[in-house]
């Protein structure tokens, strides 16, 4: 799936966002049920450092994995392409 997985707190609104297929192959590994409704219910407001609030269940949404775009390679010149026909003459 081309897209992340946003788990958002429904208590204090906090959120992280996780490769989705990572969170897909966790829960496929301890037989959980992943459809779109049960699945929030797995997840605790925890964060490294208490940064959680605790509470169970999330809300679960989609987002777009941002990419930065590729830059244009440079390409080659008419003189370029000149210049090596010239030397397979
Ligand atoms: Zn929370």
């Amino acid at each position: 799936m081309d897209a992340n997985l946003k788990v958002t707190c429904r208590v204090c609104g906090r959120t992280g966002v996780f490769p989705t297929r990572d969170i897909v192959a966790y829960f496929r590994a301890r037989s959980w049920n992943s459809a779109w409704t049960a699945a929030g219910e797995r997840f605790r407001c925890d964060g490294i450092g208490a940064e959680g609030c605790g509470a169970r269940g999330a809300h679960l949404s989609l987002v777009p994995i941002a990419r930065a775009p590729a830059m244009e390679p440079p390409r080659p010149t008419a003189r370029d392409l000149r210049a090596e026909a010239d030397r397979r003459r």
